[in-house]
């Protein structure tokens, strides 16, 4: 979809390692831009007033029948109520089975880590005035992030397939407030490196 300047409402660049959120009214758009390629973003969606119905992976990919998502496809809540319709997709290639890096699964994979996508997260939260212990790994949509599985049952991470300005734009179904964390994950989840991701904010 081309959209002209006029429908710009904001434009954040945010660095690997930090986080970004933003209200959405019905209607208005969220374009998230991988500016450089191969990086991963963790992203969540809770309606407004109540972040208890949360953007749900499980009942997205029962929905769309599949597990990579399609312009048209859609994000359904927890409580089975439609958040975001995928309007546009340069790359469709995203992580849609849940969940978030996070310190102890740092520490876990390389004994020492500070914080991860999840704690990103939940500051994210906490700048909304939302309880942090509400954020729920099966919100976590991993855009960009390769995950390949084997017939033979094993699954592997692989690099990112996004190059430098492919985006995902996403439709808000209902008023709600967004929430994201741009990936600092080591090789080879983002890439060689991680890098700033863009969130551009576009009118209905
Ligand atoms: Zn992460």
């Amino acid at each position: 979809m081309n959209t002209s300047s006029d429908d710009m409402i904001s434009s954040a660049t945010v660095q690997p390692h930090h986080g970004a959120s933003g209200l959405l009214k019905k209607g208005q758009r969220l374009r998230i831009v991988d500016l450089q390629g191969q990086q991963v973003t963790d992203f969540v969606a809770v309606a407004q007033g109540d972040p208890l119905e949360y953007q749900d992976m499980i009942y997205s990919n029962l929905e769309n029948a599949r597990y990579q998502w399609q312009i048209g496809d859609v994000i359904l809540s927890s409580r089975c109520n439609t958040m975001w319709t995928i309007t546009d997709d340069t790359r469709p290639n995203h992580y849609t089975g849940g969940g978030a890096c996070c310190r102890e699964a740092l520490v876990h994979a390389f004994g020492a880590g500070e914080y991860g996508c999840r704690e990103t997260i939940q500051r994210e939260y906490e700048k909304h005035g939302f309880d942090p212990n509400l954020y729920q790994q099966a919100s976590i949509l991993n855009i960009n992030m390769t995950v390949t599985y084997a017939p033979t049952g094993e699954w592997t991470f692989e690099e990112p397939i996004s190059t430098a300005g492919d985006y995902l734009e996403l439709r808000a179904e209902m008023d709600l407030v967004w929430m994201a964390s741009v990936c600092n994950w080591p090789e080879i989840v983002n890439g060689a490196k991680p890098t700033p991701v863009r969130f551009d904010t576009l009118d209905a």
